[in-house]
């Protein structure tokens, strides 16, 4: 951490800081200026918010971060990427894992249809959800249990594993307890409970970026899961909200290199709910392979105008047939098996 100081400061000044430094455990290497004093904090900097407690004092100007907030997510911390298993399906470098699947577990002939058809097509994971976070109360909320026994039925039909939302902390065990991968979804980002007591788990999670929030916070957030002992972390990017209004949110695929360099867990794109639009889902998944994505979240229904629930941006399954296809070319192209 660097701390400039404001001009004019004194001697006095100086000694308060390196004190309260040398308090909180720290060393201190002074660098005096012609106009300027700068002091270097050092010591570890993610476990004392020196921003809140040097940043107070009357003669500091700035304090600057030289590391990322984040320890156990870093690239320093493991150089190497990291390979989350999902039964038998490994998301990480070299890949591009799909999951596939409906917005929600509407009906047993809904899921079994799409599962067949997605895995005919090559999808490695199914996905659904048996509990649905709704913006109105009087939306479809999902089947729950029953929603989760479906899915269990599709896995044990297609061998495919299966990733569902826990949407709290109290059916946590339930989704556990059928889920090969838990999805934490956009909305429970920052639901600090909930992440603590996934990190708890020993199953994959999938943790969505949260529609209002910065690449570091989704870094802390996944900072959570891995402080509690769960290294098996999937990110996915599905879009934030921003001014414009012509797609659902705005998927930011710009965030899939840098958190690349910044973390080594993998990182998938969801363009389903991140453009909301089925038209524009197969360029952006291109895209977001070309950018070095380790998958795709994408949404698929038998028929998307009955959907009861994000019908407009669920492709039907020969739509989807045909993005595997291209994805399939895309993948040869950037280095990567499907
Ligand atoms: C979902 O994947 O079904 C979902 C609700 O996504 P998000 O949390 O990204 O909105
Ligand atoms: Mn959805």
């Amino acid at each position: 951490m660097i701390i400039v100081l404001r001009s004019g400061t004194t001697p006095q000044d100086v000694e308060a800081v390196t004190e309260r430094l040398k308090q909180l455990g720290f060393g201190v290497h002074i660098s005096q200026g012609v106009e300027r004093t700068i002091i270097g904090a050092i010591g570890d900097e993610r476990t004392v918010n020196l921003e809140e407690k040097i940043g107070v004092l009357p003669c500091v100007e700035k304090v600057i971060p030289i590391l990322a907030p984040y320890k156990l997510t870093s690239r320093e911390f493991r150089p190497t990427e990291t390979i989350v298993s999902v039964g038998s399906v490994e998301i990480g470098p070299g890949r591009c894992t799909v999951m596939a699947g409906p917005c929600a577990v509407e009906s047993e002939k809904q899921v079994r249809e799409t599962a067949i058809r997605v895995k005919e097509a090559g999808a490695h994971i199914f996905r659904g959800g048996a509990f649905k976070p709704r913006t109105s109360p009087y939306s479809f909320q999902g089947l729950g249990e029953e929603g989760l026994r479906l899915l269990v039925k599709v896995r044990e039909e297609t061998g495919m594993p299966i990733v569902t939302e826990a949407l709290g902390i109290e059916e946590l065990p339930l989704v556990a307890e059928y889920a090969d991968m838990v999805q934490v979804g956009a909305r429970n980002m920052q639901n600090f409970r909930l992440l603590e007591a996934v990190g708890k788990l020993r199953k994959p999670i999938l943790l969505k970026r949260g529609m209002m929030s910065t690449v570091e916070e989704l870094l802390m957030s996944a900072e959570y899961i891995l402080s509690q002992g769960n290294y098996q972390v999937v990110l996915c990017e599905r879009g934030i909200r921003t001014f414009e209004p012509s797609t659902r949110n705005t998927l930011d695929l710009s965030c899939i290199p840098l958190v690349k360099k910044q973390s080594h867990l993998p990182i998938v794109v969801d363009p389903s709910h991140g453009t909301g639009r089925a038209d524009l889902v197969e360029p952006m998944s291109l895209a977001a392979l070309a950018s070095g994505a380790d998958g795709l979240l994408i949404e698929v229904h038998p028929n998307p105008v009955e959907a009861l629930s994000d019908g407009p941006q669920s492709l039907n399954p020969g739509q989807f047939a045909v993005l595997m296809r291209l994805l399939r070319d895309m993948a040869h192209l950037v280095g990567r098996v499907m």
